[in-house]
């Protein structure tokens, strides 16, 4: 049996995967990347990890790796057919994708996986239930042998003595002393659970010795170049790859990770500012600077002013204003507000609707001024929005927090999205409002696949503690990496029981919404720990792509959770707002389409930068030009 088939690229993306495992595989995948992908060594060879045997196929025209892991006892015949066909059905379904490096995307290749999977099991099968012929002796590979081949020249070296030779000669040739010290040598077999057939040895050694003279030529030019250069230390370096979002050492590549390493994550988070104060309720998003203003001054005049600077009200120029407006009249010109609400990221459906309910206010109008038709725009899509944008429930945080506190029980928030969209930095916000609300908060780390995903929460925490009352005010549960994240929750909700921690922030691992197993395991921590609020965490500057990711794991949740009420997303968290100018159309789409509530909007990198959505800032952006 399988228990894992991954595909992901060379910057740890992972595209697709199937797990047959009940246990993650991230540890033997992460091993088989540094010890055998790094080391250029040949994927035909299988590579142990404890009981797991694992190979690999690499493709160089998409830069995409082919994982398969299996219990190495099994000795599947079939495995390298299972890389080479996988291969060939992925390139060629995705080929357009992958030619555009589109690997964002969810691919859909569960049943071309099990298709390809069936027949070449079915083959393997078949070919081991032929009954096997008795070779003749014509048909022998002794046969074959002429008495000359028996002969032994005294010149050849035998086989073995040959391969150690070339050992020898191979490690003569990699260690060349530089600086006083060998040279690193790459060891075969790493730490001794690859098994190779000798012609494998023989290619890799070649192989070696190949890459080791071009290594010498380039030291060499580079020596001519560089005279005064005081000679280095050469180590064998791990190949660099070009790496999505920050990440440069393959050697440290977790498949599972997208977003930046460790450490500059941890360079990020130390450069957050701990700066100004965020006691009592949320900051609107519009209450600071112009925009304020602007409502404030909320009138016909400052329409007409927009009209003069070309925003959308220039589209209702050409408008007839003396006669009575109807549906044919202002179909031009609202077809033109589409166009420009789309344009502002609002999906077309949306605006669609939007542009609907501004028809039907102007229809059998007769507004003799154009300011008329302005503020009727205006007030017809303000009005539209913030029912949209109103929560159908109320959520207020602190006041609920307050509440479970009085009663002795924690009260829980889970984060949950995408690799890379702010989880953990909007949920250290979150954790730094609270506390300066006097709550006492624990942060939850069970984002256990992404390596250096605790370190980056630590380094969160640390910087936000403070000790008031004789109490820590933020401490960090972990239980390191590889655990299963509902159990890890599950003990952090006890902890804060125990030591009486007022809030629970959850950090879950980013998953693609298309990723069954990861998606299963969300529903499952979200079933297990009922948290009182389960937040997504999407970016503003997706647009659609946010709306899917939510509609997704909304419906894997309901999916997966086995129960007749399951606990969907609560609400929202919109990241990265202030990078999107004024398209600001995730907003409205995200919250029509799911009625949750945008609970928080991330406005930025230091941790005051936590806004709540008020619909007239967001009304305002869609307006302008
Ligand atoms: P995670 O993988 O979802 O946990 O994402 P991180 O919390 O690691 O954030 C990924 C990147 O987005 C980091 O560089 C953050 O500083 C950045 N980021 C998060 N929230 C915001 C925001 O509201 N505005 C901006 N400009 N950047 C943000």
């Amino acid at each position: 049996m399988l228990e894992l088939f991954v595909i992901f690229s060379k910057g740890g993306i992972v595209l697709w995967w199937f797990q047959g495992a009940s246990q993650l595989l991230t540890v033997p995948v992460n091993a088989l990347v540094k010890d055998v992908v790094l080391q250029e060594k040949t994927g035909n060879s299988l590579f142990k990890h404890d009981k797991l045997g694992l190979k690999y196929r690499l493709d160089n025209e998409f830069e995409l790796l082919y994982v398969v892991a299996y219990q190495a006892e099994l000795a599947l015949s079939y495995v390298d057919k299972l890389l080479t066909d996988v291969q060939r059905e992925f390139r060629d379904k995705y080929k357009t994708d992958l030619q555009a490096k589109n690997i964002y995307r969810s691919f859909n290749f569960a049943d071309d996986f099990h298709r390809v999977l069936k027949a070449v099991e079915a083959e393997s099968l078949a070919e081991a239930s032929k009954p096997r012929e008795m070779r003749t002796w014509d048909k022998s590979a002794k046969s074959q042998k002429t008495v000359g081949s028996m002969v032994i020249d005294p010149n050849k070296k035998p086989i073995e003595k040959l391969t150690q030779t070339k050992s020898a000669k191979g490690k003569e040739n990699q260690a060349p002393v530089l600086n006083g010290k060998p040279e690193e040598v790459v060891s075969s077999g790493g730490s001794g659970n690859e098994s190779h057939s000798p012609d494998e040895d023989s290619i890799e050694m070649s192989r070696k010795r190949f890459i080791e003279k071009k290594g010498k030529q380039k030291t060499v030019a580079k020596g001519a170049v560089k005279s005064d250069d005081a000679p280095k230390k050469r180590v064998k370096e791990s190949r660099k790859w070009d790496l999505g979002g920050g990440k440069k050492d393959m050697a440290e590549l977790d498949v599972f990770k997208t977003s930046a390493n460790s450490d500059e994550v941890n360079v990020a988070v130390s450069e957050m500012k701990l700066k100004g104060q965020m006691t009592g309720a949320l900051k609107d998003l519009d209450t600071d600077g112009e925009e304020e203003e602007e409502e404030e001054n909320s009138s016909d005049t400052s329409v007409s002013d927009a009209s003069s600077s070309g925003g959308i009200f220039g589209i209702f120029k050409s408008l007839s204003m003396s006669k009575t407006l109807t549906k044919e009249s202002v179909a031009p010109a609202l077809e033109k507000m589409k166009d420009h609400l789309i344009a502002k990221n609002v999906a077309s459906d949306i605006a669609a609707k939007l542009c609907d309910s501004v028809a039907t206010k102007l229809e059998g109008k007769v507004l003799g001024t154009f300011s008329g038709v302005a503020s009727t725009v205006k007030s017809t899509l303000q009005e539209s929005c913030v029912q949209i944008l109103s929560p159908k429930r109320r959520i207020d945080i602190l006041r609920d927090a307050m509440d479970a506190k009085s009663k002795g029980q924690p009260y829980c928030i889970t984060f949950c999205g995408v690799n890379g969209v702010g989880k953990s930095t909007n949920l250290s916000k979150v954790a730094f409002w609270l506390i300066e609300n006097g709550l006492t908060v624990l942060i939850a780390a069970c984002d256990t696949f992404r390596a250096g995903a605790v370190e980056q929460l630590r380094t969160h925490t640390r910087k936000l503690n403070r000790i008031q009352n004789d109490k820590k005010m933020v401490q960090l549960f972990d239980k390191g990496y590889d655990k299963d994240a509902a159990f890890v929750a599950m003990s952090a909700l006890a902890h804060a029981r125990d030591t009486k921690t007022d809030v629970v922030l959850v950090d879950t691992a980013g998953r693609m919404q298309d990723n069954e197993p990861l998606m299963r395991s969300l529903a499952k921590l979200i079933k297990v720990n009922q948290p009182d609020l389960v937040l997504f965490v999407g970016e503003a500057l997706v647009g659609n792509e946010a709306v899917d990711q939510l509609v997704k794991f909304n419906q894997a949740l309901a999916d997966h959770s086995q129960q007749e009420n399951p606990h969907l997303i609560d609400g929202i968290v919109l990241t990265k707002f202030d990078t999107i100018d004024d398209k600001v159309g995730a907003a409205i789409s995200m919250t029509y389409i799911t009625g949750q509530p945008i609970v928080f909007v991330g406005t930025g990198q230091t941790y005051t930068d936590l806004k709540t959505l008020n619909a007239r800032a967001v009304v305002s952006a869609l307006m302008k030009a």
